[in-house]
């Protein structure tokens, strides 16, 4: 087929997507299906956002906003990030868009060409490698390795820029492994990055309030040697149970900030108005719904990890952030697919095949948790069947 312009060719998918229809599949037809497959919340949103949106309704919000976002959405979003991570942005600095996947659509638009390269995680969420491919540019992988708690290792990243590096990836709570990059390896890069006063650096921030124990969020837009070139990637999906609202934001420098603001505006126009709202409410109002989803969390993966380890041939690492777990898997050398394959249709538990995330998740399943401890424990059991059949 070549009736589309060539980039099309190259554009990957998301493989949980496909994953979440199968397993509905299976649960239609009567199946006890388990997903462990999606990642998102199993919390409803908390009931102040959604009174907000119903409000912004009523009050006649039905309309086009800027395309940047309202402005007072931008300024709670300004205040958050400086009560979080210490650091003032510029409000009109801030495109809200249509989820963090779109901040990502638009920045890789923005780096990606053929002849730039592009540094990504290595496993790394998958909408990273799809959209480098559809521009043409080269993707350049950064192990994050078991041993290594699924961090990088800054020396590693320096190494791999070059003349042709543009932008670098990065995101920490990660999907897939849940790993959180500390705070040495980030003021490492930052100084690193001294010596490439050109790259930028795509921050993926979205887990950034879903960290366990002691771990805490730094943003490498706190680093002021290089925060003029930093993007925030961060959003409403995970913190507040959002998926599906369509709500996240980019932090851009200000010299860029204009193209991805036309961006939106070509593509978006702007994001649904009462969702807006809904935000504003979700930053400023009562957090403790989303302290106890972190808690409940906590517990969810702390069993998991414990069981996991439990087993022969299956090793998992204790994730500092998000909610999943990654644990390496040995059964008779199949291939993650094969096993993640194997599970959905005979066991009927929905997992991603490590592989999906780059060739250093082979060997591995991301298991989300945003499931309850009920169908965790059932998992478990499945997955004990499986491995010693
Ligand atoms: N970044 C990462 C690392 C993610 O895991 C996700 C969602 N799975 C996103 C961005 C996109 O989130 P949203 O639903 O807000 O588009």
């Amino acid at each position: 087929m070549d009736e589309l312009n060539k980039s099309m060719y190259q554009i990957g998918s998301d493989s949980a997507f496909a994953i979440l229809a199968r397993s509905n599949e299976l649960l239609k037809s009567g199946k006890d299906v388990i997903n462990l497959g999606i990642g998102q919340p199993d919390f409803p949103t908390p009931n102040n956002v959604i009174e907000a949106a119903i409000m912004a309704i009523k009050d006649g919000h039905h309309g086009y906003t800027s395309s940047n976002g309202i402005i007072e959405l931008r300024e709670a979003v300004a205040n958050d990030f400086y009560k979080r991570n210490n650091t003032k942005i510029d409000p009109s600095n801030v495109l809200i868009a249509p989820g963090g996947k779109a901040i990502i659509f638009y920045t890789l638009l923005m780096f990606g060409e053929p002849g730039v390269e592009i540094i990504t995680p290595d496993p790394g969420f998958i909408a990273y490698r799809s959209m480098i491919d559809y521009t043409g540019a080269k993707a350049i992988p950064l192990p994050h390795r078991m041993e290594n708690n699924f961090s990088f290792d800054a020396d590693e990243l320096l190494s791999l820029i070059n003349q042709k590096t543009k932008l670098i990836i990065l995101n920490s709570p990660a999907n897939p492994t849940g790993g959180v990059v500390p705070e040495e390896e980030l003021t490492k890069l930052a100084n690193g990055l001294l010596n490439f006063p050109n790259v930028y650096v795509l921050s993926d921030e979205i887990y950034s309030r879903i960290l366990f124990d002691k771990n805490k969020h730094i943003s490498l837009k706190s680093f002021p040697e290089i925060k003029d070139r930093v993007i925030v990637l961060d959003g409403w999906s995970k913190t507040y149970s959002m998926t599906g609202w369509r709500l996240g934001y980019g932090i851009y420098p200000k010299n860029i900030f204009p193209y991805a603001e036309k961006l939106a505006i070509n593509c978006h126009s702007c994001v649904n108005s009462a969702a807006q709202y809904a935000g504003i409410e979700a930053l400023v109002g009562d957090q403790s719904e989303i302290n106890n989803m972190v808690q409940e969390f906590k517990q969810r993966r702390n069993y998991l990890y414990q069981e996991l380890n439990k087993i022969e041939n299956i090793s998992c690492i204790n994730p500092g952030g998000a909610f999943y777990v990654f644990p390496k898997i040995n059964k008779n050398n199949m291939t993650s697919s094969e096993i993640a394959k194997f599970l959905l249709e005979k066991k009927f538990v929905a997992t991603v095949p490590g592989s999906s995330f780059g060739p250093e998740g082979e060997n591995f399943l991301r298991i989300s948790y945003a499931n309850n401890i009920e169908n965790l424990r059932k998992f478990i059991v499945r997955l004990k069947e499986f491995m010693f059949d």
